[in-house]
């Protein structure tokens, strides 16, 4: 039984889960993490912003990630329905900040993140499965998984649901609720001897290019292999043979087809539905969501892997003050919500302007509200500052009554990666 009693437990070894176990880790707590599959798995998301990278580096995973081929992605290239284009260079992001990001496959990238987790000293279970989650008098106080055949019990303190969009927790309590505005879904492939010579853009840049029913994504994920995406409303993918909406969704951004000239298929494509949701509840006693887990949203502007790490990490900074004797739960709870909904509310603010049927131009609303304004605060949004208390674009998205995604809550405008103020 002693063996069976952790600090804390985490459902779910991707990003979010292995952000926040490596944290509790270094804080000296000890670790359950229980993960469905054997890494490395195929999973969508393999564009990040320079936030990503930022907070890959401030959990001191940027060497091992660095240790592999990934693509250097120095801008972002978008095409509007008319044709027209603008290229957003992270280079103008400001002083003090970083400049790239980079593309990855991430089963490869998970696999890292998985292994230098359990390497930290958590001990990591894969193909286990979390199939219960225990409460007693109204809090959570463990899981029963199976692993080997077998069923197994554990108890912490707190556990965190990083699960993805399995949400475990979410789905036991009724929490998940559903956004119907925006029914998308997405089809892929991967292809492999890509000629950068043929991209008529810059090298290493993600394109994104947006047409009347959707729009489609171009990444790099090395200097010869690219992942290329079609996203539309669910109606509009099922009103044909899927491969047939690709070709055909594919064919209206002539920038990105000129790149894969040559190119030859790697993986065949693949579905996958991005339909929102997202709970008004983020932890509560004994738990916690992280990631996906706690709400999802369209990936046009690629902010899921950073909303998972950076969440990941301040509920375990949380849970580890807590646990120190710092915090009250109720502090622990109050913090991490406002945390959680500031983030992901900004990142969805930025998504409805995109989808906004006044101006249905890819990145020509932002421009339009904005259009006097320093070309930075631009950037730093695309790049993941979405908990920013000083950008006046982020607070004229705020201003939106429509685009509201929680129920009323107060902002908590402090950036996780540079403290306000510190720099430009
Ligand atoms: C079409 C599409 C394109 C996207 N593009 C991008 C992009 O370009 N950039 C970007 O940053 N994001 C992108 N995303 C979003 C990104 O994939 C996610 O936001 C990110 O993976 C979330 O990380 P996570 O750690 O919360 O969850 P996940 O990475 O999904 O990890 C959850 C883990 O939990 C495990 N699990 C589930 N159930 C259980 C259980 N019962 N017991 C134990 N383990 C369990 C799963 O096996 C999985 O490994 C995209 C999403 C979609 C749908």
């Amino acid at each position: 039984m002693a063996e069976n009693t952790y600090d804390t437990i985490v459902i779910g070894g991707g990003p979010g889960g292995c952000a926040y176990a490596l944290t509790m880790r270094r804080r000296g707590y000890r670790v359950l993490l229980l993960e469905k599959v054997t890494f490395p798995r195929f999973h969508i998301g393999e564009s990040f912003l320079p936030y990503t990278v930022e907070l890959i580096d401030q959990l001191g995973l940027l060497d091992a990630v660095m240790a592999k081929p990934y693509a250097y992605k120095p801008g972002v290239e978008l095409t509007g329905i008319a044709g027209n284009m603008r290229r957003i260079d992270f280079g103008q992001i400001g002083d003090g900040r970083r400049t790239w990001s980079i593309q990855v496959e991430r089963a490869e990238f998970d696999k890292t993140l998985l292994d230098e987790t359990a390497a930290a000293g958590v001990t990591v279970l894969q193909e286990a499965t979390v199939t219960e989650v225990e409460v007693t008098d109204g809090r959570v106080t463990g899981v029963t998984y199976t692993y080997e055949d077998e069923t197994h019990h554990a108890t912490a303190q707190y556990i965190a649901d990083a699960s993805g969009r399995a949400g475990v927790i979410p789905k036991k309590f009724g929490l998940r609720i559903a956004d119907d505005k925006l029914r998308m879904a997405a089809v892929f492939k991967h292809y492999g001897d890509l000629d950068e010579s043929m991209n008529p853009g810059v090298e290493g840049d993600t394109q994104l290019g947006i047409h009347q029913d959707g729009w489609v994504w171009g990444i790099p994920l090395r200097s010869d292999a690219i992942s290329i995406g079609a996203v539309a409303r669910m109606s509009i993918l099922q009103s044909g043979r899927p491969e047939d909406v690709f070709d055909e969704h594919l064919a209206r951004i002539p920038r990105i087809g000129q790149r894969l000239r040559g190119a030859t298929v790697l993986r065949e494509l693949k579905g996958e539905r991005n339909f929102e949701y997202h709970s008004d509840t983020l932890s509560g006693p004994g738990y916690l969501l992280i990631g996906d887990a706690g709400s999802f949203t369209d990936p046009v502007f690629s902010g899921g892997v950073t909303l998972a790490l950076a969440t990941g990490r301040k509920a375990a900074e949380l849970v580890a003050d807590r646990l120190d004797g710092e915090l009250s739960e109720a502090e622990v709870t109050s913090v991490y919500d406002a945390f959680f909904k500031t983030g992901y509310e900004t990142y969805y603010r930025l998504i409805r302007a995109v989808y906004d049927e006044r101006q249905p131009v890819m990145g020509q609303v932002i421009l339009d509200m904005a259009a006097d304004m320093d070309p930075k605060w631009h950037v730093r949004l695309v790049s993941g500052d979405f908990w920013t208390g000083q950008s006046p674009l982020v607070n004229l998205l705020r201003e939106e009554q429509d685009w509201a995604l929680f129920s009323p809550f107060e902002l908590l405008t402090e950036c996780p990666l540079y403290p306000e103020g510190a720099v430009a």
